[in-house]
């Protein structure tokens, strides 16, 4: 297990400054996604503490160790990426035992090491397939599992779910759950789907041009967004935003999850009319345009009917509405 710290990390490609004086602190064992819009600059600091981008000015520190001008190879990390690239005419097990051959390990230990692997991911009986007999998500576990052989203090996850079908996403999430209980090893992991932060994560850094906006927990995250940005990423269907001055609020912006409003036919606080509702089976999402709030996502557990056209006052939760000022930041 690794413990990693960046501190006051900057990076600059030709001019454009993609990572903002970054400070980060991360726990050994810990699992930490980092999640923010395409182009926040995830992957460039993915690859910083890879080694395999130079940073302008900070430092990196694994387990202790100040290694900003150390070599990849160097750093005790195995990464997996988005692009599985798994080598087509090779079996599962020579793919999974590939950089250990080339590291000339002797053969009795590759084979344990491969089978350790194959187990931890349920490959045992796949291990002698091509990679082109196996279904996305089982390469996607052998391209886990090359990194899983060489038995890693830190793994680094670039999107390795994105190339995957929605139900083998699913599926391998679980799989990379259980694989980080199992390891017990310090993983981090970069994605922008949020839902994928929300169920991975011990801790969430949420990124956005550049610049750390939060870190935290998936539920201190959810619960106390430190910002308009967050609240709005975390959550989906995503948080409301009311123009505060059509509420008579002081505050810049309103926002209420579409889960913290209750509907009513006969009375409430903003009377709508229904655009359109999703009939999702376990739950309703009921799209209101409302006098005063303007166009809101409204969420009902379970199965409600309504018909376009119809009128239903929305309710929010007093306790679970979030104010903010006109930086963004919430107001307390
Ligand atoms: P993310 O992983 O969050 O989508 P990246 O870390 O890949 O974002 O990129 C962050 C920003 O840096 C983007 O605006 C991207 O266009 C820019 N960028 C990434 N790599 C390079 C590069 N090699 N040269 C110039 N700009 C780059």
């Amino acid at each position: 297990m690794s413990s990693v710290e960046l501190r006051k990390v900057d990076k600059h490609y030709a001019g454009y400054h993609a990572l903002k004086t970054v400070d980060l602190t991360i726990e050994k064992g810990e699992f930490v996604v980092m999640v923010g819009p395409s182009g926040c600059g995830k992957s460039t600091l993915l690859k910083t503490i890879a080694g395999l981008e130079t940073i302008n000015s900070g430092h990196i520190v694994i387990n202790g160790r100040d290694v900003t001008r150390e070599e990849p190879g160097d750093r005790g990390i195995a990464m997996v990426f988005q692009s599985y690239a798994l080598y087509p005419h090779m079996t599962v097990a020579e793919n999974m035992g590939f950089g250990l051959r080339m590291a000339n390990r002797p053969r009795t230990e590759i084979d344990a090491a491969v089978k350790r692997a194959a187990r931890i991911l349920r490959l045992e009986e796949q291990l002698d397939k091509r990679p082109k007999q196996l279904s996305g998500g089982q390469r996607q576990r052998v391209a886990i599992g090359r990194a899983v052989v060489r038995e890693p203090k830190l793994f680094l996850f670039d999107e390795p779910l994105s190339n995957l079908d929605a139900a083998l996403r699913v599926n391998t999430r679980l799989e990379i759950a259980q694989l980080h209980r199992r390891l017990k090893a310090t993983m981090i992991y970069v994605t922008h789907d949020q839902v994928e932060a929300m169920t991975l994560a011990d801790k969430i850094v949420v990124l956005n041009a550049g610049r750390i906006e939060q870190i935290g927990s998936p539920m201190e995250l959810y619960n106390a967004p430190a910002n308009e940005f967050v609240a709005g990423f975390i959550g989906s269907p995503k948080m409301n935003f009311i123009d505060g001055a059509k509420l008579g609020e002081t505050a810049k912006t309103v926002g209420v999850r579409p889960e913290h409003l209750t509907v009513d036919a006969k009375s409430g606080a903003w009377k709508g009319t229904v655009v359109h509702a999703e009939h999702l089976g376990a739950d309703t999402n009921l799209y209101l345009d409302c006098e005063k709030a303007g166009l809101l996502t409204v969420r009902i557990f379970g199965v409600y009917n309504a018909e376009p056209g119809a009128t239903l006052y929305a309710t929010p939760d007093p306790a679970k509405t979030y104010r903010f000022g006109a930086d963004g930041r919430v107001l307390k």
